[in-house]
């Protein structure tokens, strides 16, 4: 078992489920999932966060959002293990690990299903969803993905979502915006942004990934950064190693991010995985590599403390 707490804001387990409902995140025999919950025992998981994602095959509306959320009670919830995350509290009982749970939390991929009713957010808000990222890597009613030619920023609809999220207290998710949209949250949003699965773009040329100046406004602003093991976001070579992640790492450090940096792994969201790190049972390997380079306390700050205090902090009384 990994020696420190581990905790990760991003991963797609839900969209496995609502593709092949009779999977089993508690007990998975078919080797179907990343993320299970011995994995996540393995991994001394204090924290994982559930995105509800929509794929092109499905129709974007808020059905296939409720049968997540649907989902989520019962493959996820259920479990006694698991304890659903939604206000300062609960995030400040994970950090004393009074419980011994694992906290759950839930968060929107995409808004495309809204259809630009901020009703179905408010909605949303109601059932727990604490995170919401704009787009998936197209372009939606809010905004325009990174994979858009257009390039365009939020729309007066998506500004709207914006405000609507910081006055509810949802956090806003930068991953898989457009550089314009980018820009236009961080100068929108009232509280701190996260970016719950990029990586550094100056370290691996990836679309996908934040530019210095990005990270550096981002972090200004207090939000955090989600270092994610998609091995494309984190290197062009092959294999790609967990040393490879660690260089981004270094560079979110180097830009002041040591105390807002945080993982997002995108389990169960990826079919090739970081050479030694393709589940959460594999942490254990990336904090050794770690702790080789950091203390042990700037270390449990990465894995999970420094989400924790973030938590604490920004999610709603
Ligand atoms: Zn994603």
């Amino acid at each position: 078992m990994a020696s420190l707490n581990s905790a990760d804001f991003h991963c797609d387990v839900l969209w496995k489920l609502l593709e092949d409902p009779s999977l089993s995140f508690e007990h998975d025999t078919t080797n179907a999932l990343d993320v299970t919950l011995p994995r996540l025992r393995q991994a001394g998981a204090v924290l994982q966060t559930f995105a509800i994602y929509v794929s092109d095959r499905t129709e974007k509306s808020m059905i296939p959002i409720l049968r997540s959320i649907d989902l989520f009670h019962r493959k996820v919830l259920t479990v006694p293990d698991m304890t659903f995350v939604r206000s300062s509290d609960d995030a400040a009982k994970l950090q004393s690990k009074s419980s011994g749970k694992i906290g759950a939390m839930l968060s929107l991929e995409g808004v495309d299903g809204l259809h630009g009713d901020l009703a179905m957010l408010r909605i949303l808000f109601a059932l727990g969803v604490r995170a919401v990222g704009l787009t998936w890597n197209h372009a939606n009613w809010a905004a325009d993905g990174v994979m858009e030619p257009r390039g365009g920023g939020l729309t007066k609809k998506g500004r709207a979502l914006v405000e609507e999220c910081n006055r509810l207290g949802i956090m806003v998710d930068v991953s898989h915006l457009s550089d314009r949209a980018f820009w236009d949250v961080l100068h929108l949003s009232a509280k701190p942004v996260i970016a719950s699965h990029s990586n550094c773009r100056t370290i691996c040329p990836h679309p996908r990934n934040l530019a210095d100046d990005q990270l550096s406004a981002l972090l200004a602003a207090g939000g955090m950064v989600g270092v994610t093991f998609v091995p494309h976001f984190v290197a062009s070579h092959h294999p790609v190693q967990i040393t490879d992640v660690l260089r981004h790492i270094e560079r979110i450090c180097e830009l002041g991010g040591i105390e807002q940096l945080m993982f997002g792994s995108d389990f169960d969201g990826i079919e090739e995985y970081v050479h030694g790190l393709a589940h959460p049972g594999d942490v254990e390997q990336l904090q050794k590599a770690l702790l080789s380079h950091y203390s042990e306390s700037t270390v449990a700050g990465f894995c999970s403390g420094n989400l924790l205090q973030f938590l604490v902090k920004h999610l709603p009384e």
